[in-house]
This record gives C-alpha cells, sequence and structure tokens, in this order.
C-alpha cells in the first residue's frame, strides 16, 4: 500500500474546473464521471500505480466523459448502403408519419377515448381495422416487437398438457441480436419438436411428430439466410393440410413484414407477404414493424379473429402493450400503404424511394458533391451494392453508386478517416473495401448531400 502517493490524488473540484462548460452529457453526470474517475484513480494509486501529471489526468478524463458522450442517441448519415441496419436503427420513419407521431404525442389524443359516445374507447382499433386489410387478414393486433409477437402467440397455443410445438430442424435459426428461436420458445413454456434434419423435412416428418400433446405447428421464416442444394422442405399449403387433419393452429413467424411485391420495386427476391402466407390459410403470421414494413419497432399479428381476440385477452398482451408513439407511427404508415395501392402507386416511405432510387441519378448526386468539397483529389465516385439488411433478403444485391476516399498516404490512414467521421456532427457511417473508404448515396437522403460534403472537406483538410 503506498498511501503517501495519494498526495497526487487530484480532487473532483479541481478536475471539474479544469474541464470547463461541455455540451453534453449533463452536468450532475459530467460530476458522477468524475468521481468515478478519481475513485478509480485513488485504486491505482494504493496499489502503487505511478501518478499522472493533473493536466494529463485531466485530458485522460475529457476523452472519456467525450466518448461516453458520443453513444447520445443521435442523427447518423448511413452510408453503407445497408437499407435496414439494425445498429442503425432499422428502417428510417417517414417525414409525414413523424409529424402525425410528434402532434398526437406532443400533446393530448383520443387513444383510448371513443370519440362517438365520449366513452372509454379501444386502444389500437382504427389501426388494427387498417392493418387487418392491408394483411388481407380477419384481424390484426399489434405488440413490442416480433419476438415478443411470437411468445405471446406460444404463451396462448402451447401451455399445459398441450404445449409441444413442432417446428422443423431446419427453422431453428438465430435472427439476430441474440433471438434464437429454440430459446424464445422455451421462456415462454412451450416445448419445441423438432422434426426432419437440417436440410430436408418433409410432411410426414411432421405428422409422424403429432401427438396429444401437440399445440400447434410453427414455420419460421428463414430471413437471414438460405439454402441450398440437396434441401426439401413442405410447402405453406401442405403443412395448412396437416394441422387442419388434426384441428391444429398452425402459425408463420415471418419476420420481414413486406406489404408489396418487393421484387417488383428493385432486382430482388421476391419476399412473402403478409397476405401472400394468410392466403394459403395459416392461422396466424408475425412480423417486425421495422423492417421491410418501414415503421416504428412493433410486431405485428394478423390472422383469424377468434385466435386475435384469444391473443388480445391474454394478460401478458398488456404487458406487451405499444404507446402512442408507436401506435400513431404504425397506424399512419399502414395507411401510406393502403393509399398508395388504391391509387395504384408505389407507397412513399422512405425504405421504398431508397430500393428504388434511380443509378442515373444518384451518379448526378455523387457529381454534386463532390464538386462541394472543390473536387478533392482523394474522392472520387464509385460503384458499389446496396443489401436490404436487418435479416432480410441476404441474396439481393442492388447496384448502387458511392463515393469513394482513398486518402493519400500523408494524410491520414483509413481507420484514422473513418473515426474523424464519425467524430462530426453528425457522424457519418461508411464501409471499406479493397482500401477505400465507401459511402454509399443509396442509404443517404438527397436532403443531407451538403451536409455530406462539408462532412467530407473537414475530415479530409
Ligand atoms: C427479425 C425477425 C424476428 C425478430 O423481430 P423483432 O421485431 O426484432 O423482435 C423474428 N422472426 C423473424 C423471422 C425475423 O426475421
Amino acid at each position: 500500500m503506498s498511501t503517501q502517493n495519494l498526495r497526487h490524488l487530484p480532487s473532483v473540484e479541481k478536475v471539474l474546473t479544469a474541464l470547463g462548460e461541455l455540451d453534453s452529457p449533463p452536468r450532475p453526470t459530467v460530476v458522477a464521471l468524475v468521481r468515478d474517475h478519481v475513485e478509480n484513480m485513488r485504486e491505482e494509486l494504493l496499489a502503487g500505480a505511478a501518478p499522472l501529471p493533473f493536466g494529463q489526468a485531466v485530458e485522460r478524463i475529457r476523452e472519456t466523459i467525450l466518448a461516453f458522450a458520443r453513444q447520445r442517441i443521435q442523427p447518423v448519415i448511413n452510408g453503407t448502403g445497408i437499407m435496414i441496419h439494425t445498429n442503425l436503427g432499422r428502417s428510417p420513419i417517414q417525414k409525414g408519419v413523424m409529424d402525425a407521431v410528434s402532434a398526437v404525442a406532443g400533446g393530448y389524443s383520443n387513444l383510448e377515448l371513443d370519440l362517438n359516445t365520449g366513452e372509454r374507447g379501444s386502444r389500437g382499433a382504427f389501426l388494427e381495422r387498417n392493418l387487418a386489410t392491408l394483411c388481407k387478414a380477419e384481424a390484426a393486433t399489434v405488440v413490442n416487437n416480433c419476438a415478443s409477437a411470437l411468445v405471446l402467440i406460444l404463451r396462448e397455443l402451447a401451455n399445459g398438457e398441450r404445449n409441444e410445438v413442432i417446428i422443423g430442424r431446419n427453422q431453428l435459426v438465430e435472427i439476430g441480436g441474440g433471438f434464437r428461436v429454440p430459446e424464445i420458445m422455451e421462456t415462454s413454456g412451450a416445448r419445441l419438436r423438432e422434426v426432419g434434419a437440417t436440410n430436408k423435412v418433409s410432411v410426414d416428418d411432421y405428422r409422424n411428430a403429432i401427438s396429444e400433446k401437440t399445440a400447434m405447428i410453427l414455420r419460421v421464416h428463414r430471413s437471414n439466410f438460405y439454402m441450398e442444394g440437396f434441401v426439401e422442405e413442405p410447402t405453406t399449403a401442405e403443412l395448412v393440410a396437416l394441422a387442419r387433419e388434426f384441428g391444429l393452429p398452425i402459425v408463420e413467424d415471418l419476420g420481414s413484414g413486406a406489404m408489396v411485391a418487393t421484387d417488383q420495386l428493385a432486382p430482388l427476391d421476391h419476399e412473402p407477404t403478409t397476405a401472400e402466407v394468410l392466403a394459403d390459410d395459416v392461422d396466424l403470421v408475425c412480423v417486425s414493424g421495422d423492417k421491410l414494413f418501414g415503421g416504428p419497432q412493433a410486431g405485428i399479428i394478423a390472422g383469424k379473429r377468434e385466435l386475435i381476440a384469444t391473443l388480445k385477452k391474454n394478460p401478458f398482451f398488456r404487458a406487451l402493450r405499444c404507446d402512442k408513439m408507436v401506435l400513431t407511427a404504425l397506424q399512419e404508415s399502414a395507411c401510406a400503404y393502403l393509399d398508395a395501392s388504391h391509387s395504384g402507386a408505389t407507397p412513399d416511405l422512405p425504405l421504398i424511394a431508397m430500393l428504388t432510387a434511380d443509378r442515373y441519378l444518384l451518379k448526378e448526386r455523387a457529381a454534386k458533391i463532390i464538386e462541394a468539397t472543390g473536387n478533392h483529389p482523394s474522392i472520387r465516385c464509385g460503384d458499389g451494392t446496396a443489401r436490404c439488411g436487418g435479416g432480410t433478403m441476404p441474396k439481393s444485391e442492388i447496384p448502387s453508386v458511392t463515393i469513394d476516399i482513398a486518402p493519400m498516404a500523408e494524410q491520414s490512414s483509413l481507420p484514422q478517416l473513418m473515426k474523424k467521421l464519425r467524430d462530426g456532427t453528425p457522424p457519418v457511417i461508411g464501409y471499406v473495401t479493397e482500401n477505400v473508404l465507401k459511402l454509399d448515396l443509396r442509404t443517404i437522403p438527397t436532403e443531407l448531400d451538403s451536409v455530406l460534403s462539408d462532412a467530407l472537406k473537414d475530415a479530409l483538410n
């Protein structure tokens, strides 16, 4: 123990004065962080560490506070070309939708008031009817996300003596962010009854697993990977026929939530829509609100009226209910889809604008952005490949246009340049291939072009 060393321990007040005013985080948090730091320094000094000069200690503390401040959730420029990027908040939400959210959330609303009678009303009744229309379902409802939709369905349909859920071994998938179908099923109290092999599952595999303990058949969409080669599996229609034969419910976790034919928008695979799955007479289908649907984080459940009604009566439903902001955002997004389909147009949602953006126009934007940087010698226009991301259509690649930055050796290294761009306001996120930093314009909205050229100038000069 070298208590002697403690002479060199700066006081919290002295450090705070030396730090001066910081824009973020709020002062009480700065004070708490400095206290933690000084406490750590005390322990290090007691353990015999060499004392740091005061100025150096302050600079070290300043860096950790600034690094902490950068964790504040804020807008970033997504130059990755990945449209539904889970690390970057998945789907952007349409501006008009956000205006409606802001109006509802910033004041009072008829969330649970029936304006026709003046009595208590049902939360989301308007939304549910519109979602059902959009999904071509008898009924629909909404919970926090697709994972909780699946848990709710399993808790309601698979419990007690009949709690076995039959699922093909080719669908025991991990969706990302630690969402593993087998684990989710276990937390709900359901028992997994796996059938078939990883690559081959037949209708008879399902049939042979049915017993008096069977609660339901579950299909999980392989959204984030694909299988090729010696593979075989029953069609949805075949499994529906089997479920009917035994009077069992059949549910599909579809995940990605495409509401329009993706293959007609862009050179993409066809992602099954909720309407298609329900046309095969599946009882319930659940999807995410913030993937291809292009809305807020939510889990949309659509299907048979009776089943939706029982789900809504489950006590657990209350624990998963969405707030007014999410419900409003979903409501306005669903209406945008329905209005567009009525007039034969593509819905005006940011995700769809990105998917359909014309490459020629992206090239023009690239030229203007580069010109605005003063035709910086390190910057060129390049080709790129955009992707859906968010665990959807992993095979689909959309040809795109990039701003390519190859810093000259004496300027800075690529990792340094990326850090500089991340440190800017707003932060800019790109990707590296073959020693070039690429910023894909497909995922960058046009109105940010001048912000982007300014960020590039700042980072390169
Ligand atoms: C993404 C996905 C989920 C998880 O959805 P969240 O809304 O993030 O909970 C579940 N199932 C499938 C098939 C998915 O693709």
